[in-house]
Formats: C-alpha cells, structure tokens, sequence
C-alpha cells in the first residue's frame, strides 16, 4: 500500500479512502491484489503499466547451449560427515597434497573452495563448514555440489550427523562416495561402518552396491589418491560439462566483509568464463567485478566454468547460494537487482503467522503451557538478571521457558533455536545479525528488541496473560551506516554516512550501535546533505550527521533510528 501510494506520489489516506469506497479495507503496510492495486492505481487518475516477471527476468534466463560447445569440467566436492570424523582434515590433507605436488603458492588463502589438480585431472572442494551451508544453499535454489564425500571415521561408525549428511545427499540427489577415515587408528573397524550403512540405504561396492568406498586415513595421507581417482570415477559418470564461451554463470559460495577490501564473495563460476569488468547480478543485488582473486590469492583475469574465485565488486555481502549472474550492462543489471529487491520486499510484508501470535493465540484460548524464549544481551549480568525476572513471572497455565540465554549479536544459531522450539528471541542492547534476520523473518520468528529491562518484563507479563496485541513490527526505522568520520575542531565528530535501510530523519531517535551491541541511544543534532541541512534522508544516500552531546563514533558504526513504542499495544 504504502508503497503504491509512493509511486504514485499519492497520500496513504487518500489510497486508502480511494481503497475503501471499493469496499476494500487495507492498512499501510498491507499487500494488495494486484487487480486490486491496478483497480485503485486507476481510478487515482494514474496509469498503469503491468510488468510481468518474465519480462524483467527475460534478460537474465539461461539457455540451452549449442552442440559441440561443452567441454569437460572439474568436479565440484563438497565434504560431510558427522562433526571429528575428519572433515577439515580431509580438506586440509587434499589442500597439501597439491602444494606437493608442485604448483607455485600453494593453497594458503581461505577462500571457501579452492581446486586441486593433480596431473591435469582437476578437482574443486567446497570448503563450507558442513550441512548448514549445504542445506542453506540448497534452500536458496542453488545446486552447486557434483559429488558429496561422506567422512565416517572407522572406529566410531555412523553418527546422528552422518545420518544426516546421507539425508541431505539424497534430497539433493548427489551421489556419494564413502570415506572411511581414521583406518590407522587401532579401534578402526570399515567392515563394520560398511554394514551400518546398509541400514540407510547406501550400499557400498564392497557389499556389491554402487556406491564408491575408500578406507583412507587423512592425517597420515593413505590412500588420498584412491579417493581422488575415485572422485575422478564418479565425475566421468556424471559427464559433467559446460560452456565456457558465454556470459558467467555461478553460485556464491560465501560472502564476508573485510576491512580495506569491502564486501567479498567466493562465487563458483558453473557455466561460461567470468572476467574483470563483467556487470552481474546476484540475489537482489548488481555490481561489477573490480578484481577476481583465485585460491592462492592471485589475482586473476578470468575464471572458466568448475572454478572458485573470489569477486571483488559487491555493495554489500551477498547471501550463500545466491545465483551470480553476468548481464549485458548496467541498466539491465540494475532493472533486475530492482525487481529482484521489490519481490523480495513484498515476501517480507507477507510474512506467515508468528510464533509470538499464534502463542498469543494459544493463550488466549488456554492451550499454550510454556512460552519459550531465547535472550541475547550485551553483557552476562543481564542475560541472568532477565532469565530470573522472567522465569518468575511463570504462572500456573503457561511457564516461561528460556531455552538458551548468551552474550552477543543475535545469530542464526539462536534463531534456528527459537525457531524449532516455537519460541520467540529477546535482544537486549543487542541486535540480530543480518543473515539471523533473513532467516528469524522466512520462519516467522519474532525478534523483539529492548533496552530497558521493565519495558521488556511487561511485555512477556502481557502475553502471559493473554493481554498483549501481537504487535510485531519492529519500531526501528532506519538503519544508518557511519563510512567516515570528521573531526572538526570546536564542534567535535561528525559522521559521513549512508543510509542502508529506512531513513533517518532530523527528529529521530537513535541508538548507535557497534559490532550489533548498542553503546548509546540519544538524538542528533544536525542532518545534512552535502552543505544544506535537511529534515530526513532516505535509504539510498548519504548524509552527514552530528549526534546530540556524543562523539565516540567510529568508522563501521551503525545508526539505528527509530521511533518511541506506541502504547495502544495493549488491548
Ligand atoms: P571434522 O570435525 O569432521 O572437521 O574433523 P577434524 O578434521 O577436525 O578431525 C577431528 C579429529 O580427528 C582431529 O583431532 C584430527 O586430527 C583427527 N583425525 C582426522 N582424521 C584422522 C585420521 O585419519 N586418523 C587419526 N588418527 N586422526 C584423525
Ligand atoms: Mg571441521
């Protein structure tokens, strides 16, 4: 609604009277039908043109290479298995073994993959911590695993993680191949972790299956090459092939934020050749490659389909799994980021049923017996002050539960906690990380902020007793970040800054906050674009800012604007 109103430079409540004499009752922050909107669009005195996604999306489908254009790819691994089987020093074994085996540099730099190849037989490893980045990737639409290995550690046999593992090999439909590792150690039994994975279907060679078993052993480096010819084996099963005369296309493997570098994000190039210069797409965002950087942190001026690389160029990180595609130019590239970012604006405003309101629900009608929550908060003394104050406010029909209470930014951790517990997260001083986000609003988990520990008591005494209107909108109103800071002699810091999120406006509120903790909450005294003072800025643009009577701020710093809770939440 609201942002209807704003394209069409129309006030809210004349949308919404407009909405209204059509007998349709809808609030600023609703979704609307589309007909609906074109409906309301229309009889405003405004035309409407439909914009159907596959036009946007046209200039970015994939399409059938031509005969004769495939040629051979490195197989792409990925390494699971149950948590000391010998994942990482797999990984690690296969990294040496390569620098062994003579190529210059070496493999030193993390980069979330890198690429062996021995005797011009090439294999890439994706060197993601385990089955959340499988899985996450996966759940993001992405496929960019030929071939799983599944560590199983001979004297300890299957694992509730290996079963796990087997599970997400099979949904995805990648084959695997068994490393039975650890076989120098006394307590190694294969035959035995052979006939255990009978049980959930996967049979090995030696049981005359299918699929691929090596006994090897990573830290003394047996038989690394049986696996490897083994990989090579399952590769030349799968003929994996690909294009590398056309326009890149990949997958993030993983993104972080570096000091002095920016945003970067290991992308695995799967068809055609990625280059400086190139303008992609990814997620909802859109750059262009200032350098390209390879697992031995060389820079390089292209990479050809199978290889890892790091891609300099990104505003800011994008998620793993997110696709990473090469476009004709800018205008495109920023059409579909556009599109991509209001799609993904509307999934937000239509988020499922939160745990907090169906709990409230449950309440009401006396069902629920226990409300679970997670805290997070800046310092322990809080975390143990709250748990305590809350736990008491426990009544007869519903027990506060608090399932897990720790120092620092919300994570994902917490979330996916919060989340099969079916309970809701407290932030204390603290924020959520933005991937914790993401992810807190795709599942319906409420994430409730505070800085004051009786507003928060409140809030949980409310729900316990069924009185609080499930109000789940956060109050926060912007999210601000400092870039530079500027000392001015006499008048003290002032902050060149972006504004990420929302906007900050002269009157805001604000909480700065460092590393997601919050160190300070007050106002601001002076808003400027360029020379001219000004009321409010909007995402997008930067502005300077001076804080009211505070000056410790430093480069990275976020500025939280927000406004005063209403107190109509009560019912
Ligand atoms: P991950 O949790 O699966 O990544 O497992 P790690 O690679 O961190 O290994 C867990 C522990 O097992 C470490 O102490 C390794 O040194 C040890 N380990 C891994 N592979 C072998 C192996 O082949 N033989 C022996 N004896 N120890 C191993
Ligand atoms: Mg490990």
């Amino acid at each position: 609604m609201q942002d209807l109103a704003n394209r069409m430079a129309e006030k809210t409540a004349d949308v919404v009277k407009a909405l209204m004499k059509m007998g349709v009752m809808a609030n600023a922050t609703q979704s609307l039908e589309s007909d609906t909107a074109q409906l309301v669009a229309e009889e405003l005195g405004h035309k409407v043109t439909v914009v159907k996604d596959d036009d946007v999306l046209n200039d970015i489908k994939d399409f059938e290479d031509p005969d004769g254009s495939l040629i051979q790819r490195a197989p792409v691994v990925t390494i699971m298995g149950h948590v000391d089987h010998g994942k990482t020093s797999l990984l690690d074994a296969f990294r040496k073994s390569n620098v062994v085996s003579g190529e210059a540099g070496g493999i030193t730099q993390h980069i979330g993959a890198y690429q062996i190849n021995n005797n011009n037989k090439k294999i890439t490893f994706i060197d993601t911590p385990g089955h959340a980045a499988f899985s996450n990737m996966r759940a993001r639409g992405s496929k960019t695993t030929d071939i799983v290995i599944l560590v199983v550690a001979a004297d300890d046999g299957i694992k509730p993680q290996t079963i796990e593992s087997i599970a997400h090999a099979k949904t995805a439909e990648v084959p695997i191949i068994v490393a039975i590792n650890k076989i120098d150690l006394p307590g190694a039994d294969p035959d035995k972790v052979r006939n255990e994975l009978l049980s959930h279907e996967v049979i090995v060679e030696k049981l005359s299956g299918e699929v691929l078993d090596i006994e090897v052993s990573a830290t003394e480096g047996t038989n690394l090459d049986k696996l490897e010819e083994a990989i090579h084996l399952q590769a030349d099963l799968l003929n994996l092939k690909a294009n590398p005369h056309r326009k890149a296309r990949g997958s993030v493997i993983e993104s972080k934020l570096e000091k002095g570098r920016g945003s970067v994000a290991t992308v695995l190039v799967q068809k055609g050749t990625l280059k400086v210069s190139d303008i992609f797409v990814s997620g909802s965002e859109w750059g262009k490659v200032k350098a390209l950087i390879d697992d031995k942190g060389k820079n390089i001026k292209q990479a050809e389909p199978s290889v890892p690389v790091e891609v300099l160029g990104f505003d800011s990180n994008p998620l793993a799994g997110d696709d990473f595609i090469v476009v004709e130019n800018e205008s495109i590239a920023r059409k579909i980021a556009e599109f991509r970012s209001s799609k993904l604006q509307i999934q937000k405003n239509t988020v499922a049923k939160s745990n907090v309101e169906e709990m409230f629900a449950q309440i009401n009608k006396g069902e629920a017996t226990s409300l679970p929550v997670v805290i997070k908060t800046d310092v322990q003394g809080s975390a143990e002050a709250i748990e305590n104050s809350i736990t008491k406010l426990s009544t007869d029909e519903v027990k506060v539960n608090v399932i897990y209470k720790g120092v620092g930014a919300i994570t994902e951790s917490d979330v996916t906690l919060a989340s099969s517990g079916k309970g809701f997260i407290v932030g204390f001083n603290v924020r959520a990380l933005p991937h914790a986000r993401d992810i807190a609003k795709r599942d319906g988990v409420d994430i409730k902020y505070y800085s004051i520990i009786y507003e928060l008591i409140d809030d949980v005494k409310n729900l316990l007793t069924g009185l609080l209107k499930p109000d789940i909108s956060e109050n926060i109103t912007g999210n601000v970040e400092i870039r530079e800071v500027f000392n001015i002699s006499k008048v003290g810091n002032i902050a060149g800054c972006m504004v990420k999120d929302g906007l900050i406006s002269r009157k805001s509120q604000i909480r700065i906050l460092r590393d997601n903790i919050v160190i300070h909450k007050g106002q601001i005294s002076s808003l400027k674009r360029f020379k001219e003072e000004v009321s409010e800025v909007k995402s997008g643009f930067e502005c300077g800012v001076m804080l009211d009577n505070y000056s410790d701020i430093k480069v990275g710093d976020i500025i939280e604007t927000f406004e005063e809770v209403s107190t109509s939440r009560k019912l």
